[in-house]
Parts: C-alpha cells; sequence; structure tokens
C-alpha cells in the first residue's frame, strides 16, 4: 500500500454522516416508532398514556398531538412526524392520531418495496398519484351538513369525544360544543366562517363534568382584589392596562436617611400620591372596571374601591386578549395615556361564585360572538383532559361547517379508499401500480388499529368489511363494543370531510419528503445526531 490516497475531508470534523439505504431505513424506522407510540390511543376502545415531565408533572391524555408535543423526540426524522401532528391540529384541531399512523404506514409499506427492490423517487410518484386520486375519492363520498342540521353537528361533537376523558358526559358537552359553535359563526357569502378564538375554553375543578356550561361572555379565573370593591358592574367600561399599579421596586438597593420623623411622613406622602395619581389617571379615563395584567398594591386596591371600580389584578396574557376582542377595549401600557376611547364595553361585569371559589364574569359584551365554556371535573387532570377532548369536538363541528362536508367514521371511508385506490392502480403501469397498491394497503391501519385496540381479531374484522364494502355499503365500518360490522352513518359516528383529507395529504407528504433523504448530514454542533438503531445491520 505505497501508493495509498489522501483522504479528502470537505465537512468539518465530528460531522455524522449516513447516506444511501441506512439513512433510509434509519429515517423510517424512526418514523415507524413514532407512529407506534401513538396507535394504541386511537378509536373509543384506545388506551391513554400517562406522562411524566421533565417538572414532575403528570399528563393523563389520549390525544395524539398532545402526547407528542410532551415527549421531546430528538430523531430529525421522527420530529418531521410530529409536525404532522401539529399540522393537522392548527388546521383541524382533531385527527391528529390518524395522520401520524397512516404516515408510518405509508413509510413501512414503502420500506418493503425498497427492499424489492423499487426505487424511493418511483415510489414517491406512485403516493402522489395515490393521494391525488385519494382526494377525490374522499370528496365524492362525502356528505352535505349546514348549520340547521342540529342532529348532526352533535353526532360530530359526539364521536369526536367517543373514548375520551369526557366520554361520561359526552351529550351535555356535545349539546355544549355545538351551541357555542353556532353562537360565533358567522355567514359570509354563503360560507360559514368561524374564528375558534372567541371560544374561550376555562376551567375550574369541583362537581362534575356534567355541570359545565356556557356563558356568553368572557369568563376570568379572577376575584376582585377588594371587598369593598362593587361585586358587580352595569354598563360596565373596562380599562386592560398591562403594566403594575404599585411604586416600582428601585433596581439598586437605595438606602434613605432620614433624620427627622416629618422627613419620613414626607416619604410616605410621596409614595401614596404617585399611587393615587395612578389610580386617578383609571378613574379620569371613566373606567368601572380595571383588568390589570400585573400586580396592584394595597393602596392603590384601597384608593380603587373606594372610587367604586372593580378591579381584577394579574390577569392572563390569552384572557386579556380575549377581553379585548370580546368589549373593543385597547391595552394600555402607559396609565397616563389612559382615555375613554380605550375603554371596552359590557353590559355587566360581575363576580360569580363557582364551588369554593370566585370567578369574574365580562357578559354581554359588545362583540356578542364571544362565548366560554367553563369546564368543571373531580380533579385536574380530568378538567385537562376534558378541555383537550372539547378542543377536538369544537375543531370537527367548526371543520365540518367551514367545509360544509362530513363523512362516516368507524375505518369506513379508509376502507372504502382502499378499495378505490386499489381499482385506480389497475390502471397504471408496473412499479408505479405497486406503489398505489402500497398505499392503497396502507389505508387499511386505521380499521385495523380501532380493532386490535378494542381486543378484537383485525383479520376477521378487516375481511368481514371488504366484504361489505364489495356490497356497496359504502358506511359500513367496525362497531368495537361487538366486532360486527356496523352502518357508522345511521349510527351517527360522523366527522368532518378535513380530518381525513387533512390526514392523508399531510401524511402523504411526509412520507414522500421522508422517501426523497439518502443523505443525512449532522454537523457535530448539532444535538440531532441521527443516532443508530442499529448499527450492526447496516447495508453499505
Ligand atoms: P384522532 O386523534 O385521530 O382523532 P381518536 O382517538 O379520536 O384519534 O380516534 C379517531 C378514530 O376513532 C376515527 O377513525 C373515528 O372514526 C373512530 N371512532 C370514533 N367514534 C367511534 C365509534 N363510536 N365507533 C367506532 N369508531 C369510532
Ligand atoms: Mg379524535
Amino acid at each position: 500500500m505505497t501508493n495509498q490516497v489522501q483522504p479528502i475531508f470537505i465537512l468539518p470534523e465530528g460531522t455524522q454522516r449516513t447516506t444511501g439505504r441506512s439513512a433510509q431505513k434509519n429515517n423510517i424506522m424512526a418514523a415507524k416508532l413514532v407512529a407506534e407510540t401513538v396507535r394504541t390511543t386511537l378509536g373509543p376502545k384506545g388506551m391513554d398514556k400517562m406522562i411524566v415531565d421533565s417538572m414532575g408533572d403528570v399528563i393523563v391524555t389520549n390525544d395524539g398531538v398532545t402526547i407528542l408535543k410532551e415527549i421531546q423526540v430528538e430523531h430529525p426524522a421522527a420530529k418531521m412526524m410530529v409536525e404532522i401532528a401539529k399540522t393537522q391540529e392548527d388546521e383541524v384541531g382533531d385527527g391528529t392520531t390518524t395522520a401520524v399512523v397512516l404516515a408510518g404506514e405509508f413509510l413501512k409499506n414503502a420500506e418493503a418495496l425498497i427492499d424489492q427492490n423499487v426505487h424511493p423517487t418511483v415510489i414517491a410518484r406512485g403516493y402522489r398519484l395515490a393521494e391525488h386520486r385519494a382526494q377525490e375519492v374522499l370528496l365524492k363520498m362525502a356528505e352535505d351538513v349546514s348549520e340547521k342540521d342540529e342532529a348532526s353537528l352533535k353526532k360530530i361533537a359526539t364521536t369526536a369525544m367517543t373514548g375520551k376523558g369526557a366520554e361520561n358526559a359526552k351529550d351535555s358537552l356535545a349539546d355544549l360544543t355545538v351551541k357555542a359553535v353556532r353562537a360565533v359563526l358567522e355567514r359570509q357569502e354563503n360560507r360559514s366562517f368561524i374564528d375558534k378564538e372567541n371560544i374561550k375554553l376555562e376551567k375550574k375543578v369541583g362537581a362534575s363534568v356534567e355541570d359545565s356550561e356556557l356563558i356568553e361572555g368572557i369568563v376570568l379565573d379572577k376575584e376582585r382584589v377588594h371587598s369593598g370593591m362593587p361585586a358587580s358592574v352595569k354598563n360596565a367600561k373596562i380599562a386592560l392596562v398591562d403594566s403594575a399599579i404599585e411604586i416600582k421596586n428601585t433596581e439598586i438597593d437605595a438606602k434613605i436617611q432620614i433624620t427627622d420623623p416629618s422627613q419620613l411622613q414626607m416619604f410616605l406622602d410621596q409614595e401614596e400620591k404617585m399611587i393615587r395619581d395612578k389610580v386617578n389617571y383609571v378613574v379620569k379615563s371613566g373606567a368601572n372596571v380595571l383588568i390589570c395584567q400585573k400586580g396592584i398594591d394595597d393602596i392603590a386596591q384601597h384608593f380603587l374601591a373606594k372610587a367604586g371600580v372593580y378591579a381584577v389584578r394579574r390577569a392572563k396574557k390569552s384572557d386579556m386578549d380575549a377581553l379585548a376582542r370580546a368589549t373593543g377595549a385597547k391595552l394600555v401600557t402607559n396609565l397616563k395615556d389612559l382615555s375613554a376611547s380605550d375603554l371596552g364595553r359590557a353590559g355587566v361585569v360581575e363576580e360569580v361564585r363557582v364551588g369554593d371559589e370566585q370567578m369574574t364574569y365580562v357578559k354581554e359584551c359588545k362583540n356578542p360572538k364571544a362565548v366560554t365554556i367553563l369546564i368543571r371535573g373531580g380533579t385536574e387532570h380530568v378538567v385537562d383532559e376534558v378541555k383537550r377532548a372539547m378542543e377536538d369536538a369544537i375543531g370537527d363541528v367548526a371543520a365540518a361547517l367551514s367545509n360544509g362536508k362530513v363523512v362516516a367514521g368507524a375505518g369506513a371511508p379508509e376502507i372504502e379508499l382502499g378499495r378505490e385506490l386499489r381499482k385506480y392502480a389497475q390502471g397504471l403501469s408496473g412499479r408505479e401500480q405497486l406503489a398505489v397498491h402500497a398505499f392503497a394497503d396502507a389505508m387499511d391501519i386505521i380499521p385495523r388499529t380501532l380493532a386490535e385496540n378494542a381486543g378484537l381479531d383485525p383479520i376477521d374484522v378487516l375481511t368481514e368489511l371488504k366484504a361489505q364494502h364489495d356490497k356497496g355499503g359504502k358506511w359500513i365500518g367496525i362497531d368495537v363494543f361487538t366486532g360486527k360490522p356496523m352502518d357508522a352513518w345511521k349510527r351517527g359516528v360522523i366527522e368532518p370531510l378535513k380530518i381525513k383529507t387533512q390526514a392523508v395529504s399531510s401524511a402523504a407528504e411526509v412520507a414522500v419528503m421522508i422517501l426523497r433523504i439518502d443523505d443525512v448530514i449532522a454537523g457535530s454542533g448539532s444535538k440531532e445526531a441521527p443516532k443508530m438503531p442499529n448499527p450492526g445491520d447496516m447495508d453499505m
């Protein structure tokens, strides 16, 4: 070995690099692991996960995106999978597990084709064709829904909550969901438009989930700061202030030397005057309600009470924003600038006793399209999980109304998609046909998982469902309680079309993206250096 060639380094030292098949296998394995993690939570019989975060806080949840946000994945391909769940959450609010599980299955089936020497770019092209066709099939099979169709809307909300922490009270919660969404609905040229931001979800531990209620207006988990203040203010003029109403602590420790008692009095008087000035700015603006994002000091509380102002301190930023939207108030930082035109309007602001605690209700707001659902439940974990289930339900009802289309669930649309895509594959040539078939077969993962999670035999279930679909029963899905096929439409298992179209498109998109990667280069500074799952089976 005398004429050994000097090695050339084009990447800095410490860079990790995997290429070709092993990069692909690696990425696919990471993606499949993510899908496997959330798979057991899918459907009415799905299990929950208990997550303990770095602070030791415990979350018990069945919600795909919550699980993925809480567990901290490191692998870059796994992170891309988590992104699908987040996209689904942003676009629809529900169907996060479905989207991730689908993506995992797309990749698993692609891996089998890669092993048969089908090139990843061919698979990617086939997947794109299949995805396009899937969208057409879904749109064709969907049914119409409108805001007048209250019964269907309730079924959508109920379907979203089945199997979640909200299960026991799902009828009354479905009712609240539909009422809330209809309250904030706006019509724009024959189209319904829903701003979910207008529905505030507030939690209060105590009572039972059934005691949850809908309030027209904004509810703050805050009491008035001083008992001398009025407990109820009619024709409220509301000031929103995001700076403290107290004497600022000096940054540096200042020492004041006082030599005779009158000086001390002067000093205290001066402090009091500064606070009184601040309160005067509020009163002069004409406000009779003050919501402050920061602290309100004792002396200020006293002066505010004397002036008959209802005041709340340390309100959450999100509450300030909700109040600004609902009452038309402008957020003011510098009290000197506060004027009548900055004030928001509400018919009444009052303190209401909820359980053992007081809350502030802001009702008859200037913008009537602002509502709060006050979620009750026995423990913190319960109200948290009910809140997540309600968010899914609100997202579903809103998505159904804004797009006007719904499908039945329980695996029915996925079986139908698989069937139609296999037919479509017949007309394609060679290897693309294989890819479309792989995509079609991947759709089975949803009904299969619903069956597995219910402790049923997935092969029996799938065979039975496919036979029924061949006979034209497009809404035949699985009854997870009996294991028998059922007409999911008639049984009221209804979901917005958007869940399915979004899940299929983002799952396909990520699968294609991961398939097309054949080189992973991680800089030495990167914490995201992909770990080899099994260095032994690298095939390079
Ligand atoms: P995701 O995060 O994807 O929404 P879920 O755990 O909410 O996951 O499960 C959704 C799946 O459960 C959908 O495929 C839906 O059709 C199905 N499903 C919901 N209710 C029922 C039911 N009563 N019977 C059978 N399947 C149902
Ligand atoms: Mg769901």
